[in-house]
């Protein structure tokens, strides 16, 4: 049976083709559901007229005003011409300026003629103007159904400037809303319902988009919310039993030699409390013949490393070969001067990276393929064609958020089963969230760090005070102690953060000269050779200060090192910011993280800097971070982060709204695996729904 929400967006009323086009472009919006499921993502009060004179500044973000034309002029030329009303409202007079659609417009306004006019209020010389408002005569406004609040709706430039604002956007959901709205079908089952006191999908529509009170707002905030996170995790959790019950896992059944060796010859310190616990819970995973899919977290410096290697080895032990895959070239370098180091003569261990010799490579190749070498450690060359194992049997993934789901899906594919895989991560998320931002993974957590740890004291300076922190900087290195300086580096503007990087570099060398100081600059655009040689040339101590950029982010270990300085720190999300962070702390001296940043700085900047001051818990950091920037970016800039696709529910929020709806998928899933029974069949069309997408959808992307 065709639903009338199926149908095409383009025979909607105010639609057509060509809209259509736009509107699934540049929205995603294919259907009249979809349009529905366009959620307003605000709502303003539109009983509430502002008087021209009583706004003063741009502080709101919109205004309804209902004003008279008194002018019309044709101002400026080639990209500036633009076209301006005048209107007045007896407070005061206002400028509405278009630079499009100027032709349209100019026909629609009648001088003299009163109009409802809705924008966002700006300021030029001292005058209110509101650049591509929407207007509307005062007449048609008589018409509609008196809604006290109305939704603001999302939209893009691009569809701004063909006509499709939020409030062309509102009319086409009352336009959807007069087609459809009494012919919604439920999509979830009366039961659920009615244990969670939710409304009806067509109630929870009604009320998202035309609320009569803010207490059926929330109700169906709620509904749609938990609509949401069901329907995700259905799809996780069903995933996750199929995987359970395949049974298709290597099994490891002994802890062996070159484990107990290691553990009672090579370990350099006693395992924290926590480390055991995650290596027995690998143990078990793997001993089940389940394949094991888990995720690692533990702050920086935790001793993940260790917990890897000895998995490692319990595989090495039972006859697979194992891999350790790192985001950077220094990173796999570091891991494995550490590793090979600690298993010489126990395990035989290889590292590959995009700057291996073509007659190194063949070598590693025949021994993977040859079954001798146990552990390969290296970058993303790792997953390419050419890398074929002997028997990959367990995979380990350092500082996941860098890599994405498909390169992983690569290492799956190294053995005619899939190897168990450990993902490991600094950046402490809540575990449900963390399933939902990851898809199907168990979680182990190292809560505990190595005894000894002095917290690191964090310190913000504006960069007026630079020669102060110079002055600091000085007196540690007379100590003896080391320097980070790092920069950051984004991508969209990479030419300039390098410029800052080198300007940066110049202005230290002058304050630290040599040959009392020595300097050394570390980049991911360096060659591998030199980038060695500065690390080197740091590690040993020759070297007092490193500027970097946030390559050193991840794995750079120096103890010695115990100032870690962040230019720019306004520009790091927090994640970063406790990362960097954790590079220093990691000796028994005092440690500082000092952050410089420019002397104005965003609400959103003040806070985040403001809580690495003022805590050092990972936890807690990852929480706000979440709540400041969204998911979305958490997993910072190299994948899109999440694995599906929410509308309305926030995972930094709606934590609670999520547990309850993976134990109401726990329940369903329990009493009926496949969601066979016929009372499951809207559940089931649910969970089809949030499955994500594997093939990419090409006529998105415009
Ligand atoms: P991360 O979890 O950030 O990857 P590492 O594995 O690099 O942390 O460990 C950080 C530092 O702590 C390393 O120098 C490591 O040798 C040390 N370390 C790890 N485990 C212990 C332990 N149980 N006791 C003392 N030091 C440890
Ligand atoms: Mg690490």
């Amino acid at each position: 049976m065709s639903q009338p929400l199926d149908n095409d967006i383009k025979f909607l009323t105010g639609v057509g083709e060509a809209r259509a086009n736009l509107l699934r472009t540049e929205l995603g919006i294919r259907t009249v559901g979809d349009l529905l499921r366009h959620y307003p993502y605000r709502y303003i009060d539109r009983t509430r007229f502002y008087r021209i004179g009583e706004i003063r500044d741009d502080s709101l973000s919109y205004i309804q005003l209902r004003a008279r034309i008194t002018g019309f002029q044709h101002a400026g030329g080639g990209a500036k011409k633009r076209f301006v009303a005048t209107v007045s409202d007896g407070s005061g007079t206002a400028e509405l300026v278009w630079f499009k659609g100027i032709g349209w417009i100019e026909k629609q306004l009648e001088m003299g003629r009163e109009y409802i006019i809705f924008g966002r209020p700006a300021f030029f010389n001292g005058s209110l103007s509101l650049v591509h408002p929407e207007v509307e005569s005062t007449l048609a406004q008589q018409n509609r159904p008196a809604a006290g609040v109305q939704g603001v709706y999302s939209t893009t430039e691009k569809l701004n400037n063909k006509r499709l604002g939020t409030k062309a956007i509102y009319n086409l959901v009352c336009n959807a809303w007069a087609l459809a709205g009494e012919r919604i079908a439920e999509t979830l089952p009366q039961r659920i319902l009615e244990e969670y006191r939710l409304p009806s999908l067509r109630d929870a529509l009604h009320d998202i988009h035309f609320p009569e009170n803010d207490q059926r707002l929330k109700a169906a905030e709620l509904r749609l919310k938990f609509e949401e996170l069901f329907g995700v995790q259905l799809v996780i959790l069903a995933d996750r039993q199929q995987r359970v019950g395949k049974n298709n896992g290597f099994l490891f059944t002994t802890v062996g030699e070159k484990f107990n060796r290691f553990y009672s010859e090579r370990l350099p310190f006693p395992l924290t409390g926590a480390q055991k616990r995650v290596i027995r819970e690998i143990r078990q995973d793997t001993a089940t013949g389940h394949q094991m899919n888990r995720l690692l977290q533990g702050d920086v410096g935790s001793g993940k490393t260790l917990v890897a290697l000895m998995s490692m080895l319990i595989a090495v032990d039972n006859g697979f070969q194992a891999c350790l895959m790192a985001p950077t070239e220094i990173l796999a370098a570091q891991h494995f001067a550490t590793i090979s180091r600690l298993t010489e003569g126990i395990a035989s261990v290889r590292l590959l990276t995009g700057s291996t010799r073509k007659k190194e490579r063949t070598e590693i190749a025949s021994e993977l393929l040859g079954g001798t070498c146990d552990i390969l450690i290296g970058t993303h060359a790792l997953i390419e064609e050419g890398v074929q194992f002997r028997n990959l049997g367990f995979v380990v993934i350092d500082e996941q958020h860098r890599f994405g789901v498909e390169q992983r899906a690569k290492l799956w594919l190294k053995n005619d089963s899939p190897p168990h895989v450990l993902v490991m991560t600094a950046t402490p998320i809540p575990r449900t969230l963390a399933m939902t931002l990851y898809g199907d993974l168990d979680v182990s957590v190292i809560d505990e760090l190595p005894p000894g740890r002095k917290p690191v004291r964090t310190v913000h300076y504006h960069d007026s005070h630079r020669l102060r922190v110079f002055g600091f900087i000085r007196d540690e290195i007379k100590k003896g102690r080391q320097v980070y300086i790092v920069y950051p580096l984004i991508k969209e503007s990479e030419k300039m953060d390098y410029k800052d990087l080198e300007d940066g570099y110049a202005g230290i060398t002058q304050a630290f000269p040599p040959p009392e100081y020595v300097t050394v600059v570390v980049h991911g655009k360096m060659k591998p050779a030199d980038k060695e040689y500065g690390m080197n040339l740091f590690k040993s101590g020759t070297a007092q200060i490193m500027v970097a950029t946030s390559v050193i982010e991840v794995g750079v270990d120096v103890p010695n090192a115990s100032i870690m300085v962040i230019e720019s720190a306004e520009r790091f999300g927090l994640s970063q910011l406790h990362q960097l962070r954790g590079r220093v702390g990691r000796g028994g001296e005092q440690s500082y993280c000092i952050l410089m940043s420019g002397d104005k700085l965003s609400a959103e900047s003040r806070k985040r800097l403001g809580a690495m001051v003022s805590t050092s818990d990972g936890f807690e950091l990852a929480e706000l971070d979440l709540q400041l920037r969204g998911p979305g970016d958490m997993t910072g800039t190299q994948q899109s982060g999440l694995a599906f696709d929410l509308k309305i529910a926030s995972l930094g929020k709606d934590g609670q709204i999520l547990t309850l709806a993976r134990e109401a998928a726990e329940k369903v899933l329990d009493d009926d695996p496949g969601l066979s029974k016929p009372e499951n069949r809207q559940l089931r069309e649910l969970a089809e729904r949030y499955r994500p997408q594997k093939v990419m959808d090409f006529s998105m992307i415009s």
